[in-house]
């Protein structure tokens, strides 16, 4: 997989249950489809296909990872 220009930057994934907010790198996002919450243990499905959309837009802009990133995980 190409290694991207934010691999190493950290998000935060909101939990669907508890809230909390899961740090986690986009090199790391890249490589899971699922993370377990820190606050209540439950397993958190990521949306790949909804988040490397989301990605590839980001590789051109920083304005638009920021957007991406505040958008992530509210659906
Ligand atoms: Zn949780």
């Amino acid at each position: 997989m190409t290694k991207g220009l934010f691999d190493g930057r950290e998000i935060e994934i909101a939990c669907p249950k508890c809230g909390h907010q899961n740090a986690k790198t986009i090199g790391w996002l890249r490589t899971y489809d699922e993370l377990a919450c820190v606050g209540c243990h439950a397993t958190i499905k990521l949306d790949h296909e909804q988040f490397r959309a989301g990605l590839d837009q980001a590789d051109k802009s920083v304005d638009d990872l920021r957007r991406t990133l505040r958008d992530f995980g509210k659906k």
